[in-house]
């Protein structure tokens, strides 16, 4: 059996189109165009790429962006004052403060310090808070990402049993509530389970999200399995400067054994950035009572 390759690329590709419908049937209504903020605090080059797409396709889609790039010396004060000035502003509708931010400021206090209306990336604990509750919320981009991913080789949900490993607030735990909204049987997983690999094969659904390149192994995964694998993993190969990324799945063993399965690159990834265009047009019809 060879499993299904979840085209991720093409299922992104068609919601930016989707939401780029509806930003123009918005400006033909003479309605001001959904903003994005997009704040990066010091010069970490994996986030100035994902800050630079994050860009180019807010604007692709018809949406403004508005990029802030600060130095990495920016005090906590200032990125709270910015963060402050951008609340208040009724260009924005959604703000995003990329992540990792330096070590000499409070992430959690940044993150509290956005409006949870403009909290495009659903990491405020009044958004978290909301998802647990099963109550409308702005929900974090890749989880939301993996579960249109889902549906669009199974519809419906419910009943199966879904296993996530990784407990991340940003990856884990919010797909977990949603596989748990979607009414899966939810099991998660973390360092500190014991025996992973038997855990993992009970799973009718599988979610990867750990960070270790290549862990789940096709042994792993029961037969017929839907496999969504969030991992995003750079391997050093000689010869090719930027390497080559892998996800959390041995994705050649898994392809044997899965009945679907996402590809890394081009499963996952590519959703993130359009579930953030579709969480800012949401934030701006909401604020906007449209
Ligand atoms: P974190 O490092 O925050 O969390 C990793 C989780 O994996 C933790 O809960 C950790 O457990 C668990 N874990 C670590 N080692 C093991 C192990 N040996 N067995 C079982 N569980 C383990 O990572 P993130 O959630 O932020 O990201 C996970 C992966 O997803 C990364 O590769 C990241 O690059 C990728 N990612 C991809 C995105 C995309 O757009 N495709 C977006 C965001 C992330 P514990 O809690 O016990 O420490």
């Amino acid at each position: 059996m060879t499993a299904t390759i979840i085209d991720g690329k093409a299922i992104a590709e068609k919601l930016r189109l989707e939401i780029t419908a509806e930003v123009a049937r918005l400006k033909d209504q003479g309605r001001k165009l959904p903003g994005l903020a997009v704040v990066l605090v010091g010069n970490d080059p994996a986030s100035e790429v994902y800050v630079g797409s994050k860009a180019r396709q807010t604007d692709a889609s018809g949406m403004r962006s508005f990029e802030h790039r600060l130095p990495a010396e920016t005090s906590q004060q200032e990125l709270l004052a910015l963060i402050a000035r951008l609340n208040a502003d009724d260009d924005i509708d959604g703000i995003l403060v990329q992540l990792p931010l330096p070590p000499h400021i409070d992430t959690d206090r940044v993150i509290e310090a956005v409006d949870p209306a403009k909290d495009v990336d659903g990491f405020h604990p009044v958004n978290a808070g909301r998802l647990m509750r099963a109550l409308p919320s702005l929900v974090p981009c890749t989880p939301l990402g993996c579960m249109l991913l889902l549906n669009s080789v199974q519809p419906s949900l419910r009943g199966l049993h879904a296993v996530v490993v990784g407990r991340s607030n940003i990856v884990g735990k919010p797909i977990a509530q949603l596989l748990l909204q979607a009414d899966c049987t939810v099991t998660m997983t973390h360092s500190r389970s014991r025996d992973l690999p038997t855990l993992c094969r009970e799973a009718d659904v599988l979610v990867a999200a750990v960070g270790r390149p290549e862990m789940v192994r096709g042994d792993w995964i029961k037969k017929g399995a839907i496999v969504i694998d969030v991992g995003i993993n750079r391997l050093a190969v000689e010869g090719r400067p930027k390497g080559r990324l892998v996800g959390d799945v041995a994705f050649a063993e898994a392809r044997e054994v899965a009945g679907a399965i996402t590809p890394v690159p081009g499963g996952v990834g590519p959703m993130t950035i359009a579930c953030l265009l579709k969480n800012t047009l949401q934030a701006a019809k909401a604020r906007r009572r449209l």
